[in-house]
């Protein structure tokens, strides 16, 4: 194995054991990743030693989780490249974030007759708010549609967007498929058109660098437990603009300047969209998933997925009864497939018992299964961790499926 990576495998204690009796290997990335020793370490130094609540105490721990609670936003908004850290609201993560967005702008900007833009490669958390918001404002659903090899069709999205349209919501990389949008492009063709975009990027922020002023993108949602941070952690990149336009969504503590029992005024930026006590830990956790990626490196990363991509897009490929599902041009490191007349469930219980996870099912885009004429399919997501070794040997379990079935 490349020392590199066995070093960084050891960053890991989960990977260390045994599942079934064999060492595991973890190809459910795209559904959570694993936490280094250092994300895991820091969470138990603030419980240790530094738990109290964030911004109204005076005491030296409160202080003290106030500055690492608001450090932790500033490596947010570092690593996106945001302009101020005040353009960062944690919430629980993607879904929590893509609601907000849906809640607050449609509330000041949706009205009835207008047009919200998804396509069809969406996870249900990037199509459920805005189908509850067109039903609110009655405002209509409007998808951009998709090719076989999954990726967007991006002469029906100049089509499809109008005057009509108030805002268009789509991911940066579909965690089904592993589709990489041109999610640059989009933005620059909504813009022409004054229409602000929202990127799902919940699978956008593990695989390479993003930045949001490069982008130009208006909102960017992203879940901390999906590169490398703790679970119920995430937030929202909002350009300032929009955010100080938007009212609040929750109220209470927190989130407001000064209340009386006639009227309250909000909080500035971000704190109006952060009613009551935030998830201190877990966002310092993010702050050390962000230091962790910085020393591992996106060279090593991309490097890292992209071999593992090639290989397994290969080496799967070839195995009788396989047949990959999404195969566009620009793909991050995930490959879903089906087995024929072999029910994804079936070869997921078995291939578990070689100690391997992939995930198998809808994956949360039922819309673009059925697009896809499947109802589910088996996947498996490479984190820079994976080896090429793992492969072989989930490789050799699909192979036992086979047998099992012929
Ligand atoms: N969007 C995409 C593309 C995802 O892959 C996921 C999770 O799998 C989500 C949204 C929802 O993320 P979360 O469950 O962290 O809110």
């Amino acid at each position: 194995m490349n020392p590199l990576i066995e070093k960084i495998r050891a960053d890991f204690p989960i990977l260390q054991q045994t599942i079934h009796g064999k060492p595991l290997a973890y190809f459910d990335n795209a559904a959570t990743t694993q936490k280094p020793q250092s994300v895991i370490d820091t969470i138990t130094r603030f419980y240790t030693e530094e738990n109290s609540n964030v911004h109204r105490g005076v005491h030296r721990m409160s202080q003290a989780a106030t500055q690492a609670y608001e450090l932790a936003r500033q490596k947010m908004a570092d690593f996106l490249n945001a302009s101020s850290s005040a353009e960062i609201i944690f919430t629980r993560g993607t879904t929590e974030s893509i609601n907000l967005v849906a809640y607050c702008y449609g509330e000041a900007f949706v009205n009835e007759g207008d047009e919200i833009l998804i396509s069809a490669l969406e996870h249900h958390s990037d199509i459920v708010p805005w189908q509850q918001l067109c039903i609110r404002k009655k405002a209509t659903l409007k998808v951009i549609p998709i090719f076989d090899n999954g990726e967007l069709d991006l002469d029906a999205y100049k089509k499809l967007l109008s005057a009509k349209t108030r805002i268009v919501a789509v991911n940066h990389i579909s965690n089904a498929l592993g589709t990489i949008n041109p999610i640059k492009e989009m933005i620059q063709l909504a813009h022409e058109m004054n229409i602000p975009v929202l990127i799902d990027g919940a699978q956008g922020l593990s695989h390479g660098p993003v930045d949001v002023q490069d982008l130009d993108c208006d909102f960017y949602t992203f879940s901390a437990h999906k590169m490398y941070g703790p679970m119920g952690i995430g937030g929202l990149y909002g350009k300032r603009e929009w955010l100080e336009k938007m009212p609040p969504y929750q109220f209470g503590g927190e989130m407001i300047s000064k209340v009386t029992f006639e009227k309250t005024t909000f909080n500035e930026l971000p704190y109006k969209f952060e009613a009551g006590t935030p998830n201190v830990a877990d966002a310092i956790g993010l702050g050390a998933a962000i230091d962790y990626l910085g020393q591992v490196g996106w060279e090593t990363i991309r490097t890292q997925e992209a071999d593992l991509l090639a290989y397994g897009t290969q080496q799967i490929s070839a195995i009788k009864n396989v047949k990959i599902i999404g195969t566009a041009t620009q793909k991050a490191s995930i490959i879903s497939f089906v087995m024929n007349n072999i029910h994804f469930f079936d070869a997921g219980t078995i291939i578990d018992q070689f100690g391997i996870a992939v995930r198998t099912g809808n994956h949360c885009t039922q819309p673009l299964m059925e697009r896809l004429g499947i109802i589910g399919t088996i996947r498996a997501s490479f984190a820079f961790y994976n080896t090429r070794n793992e492969i072989d040997r989930l490789v050799d379990a699909i192979g036992k499926v086979n047998e099992l079935f012929e």
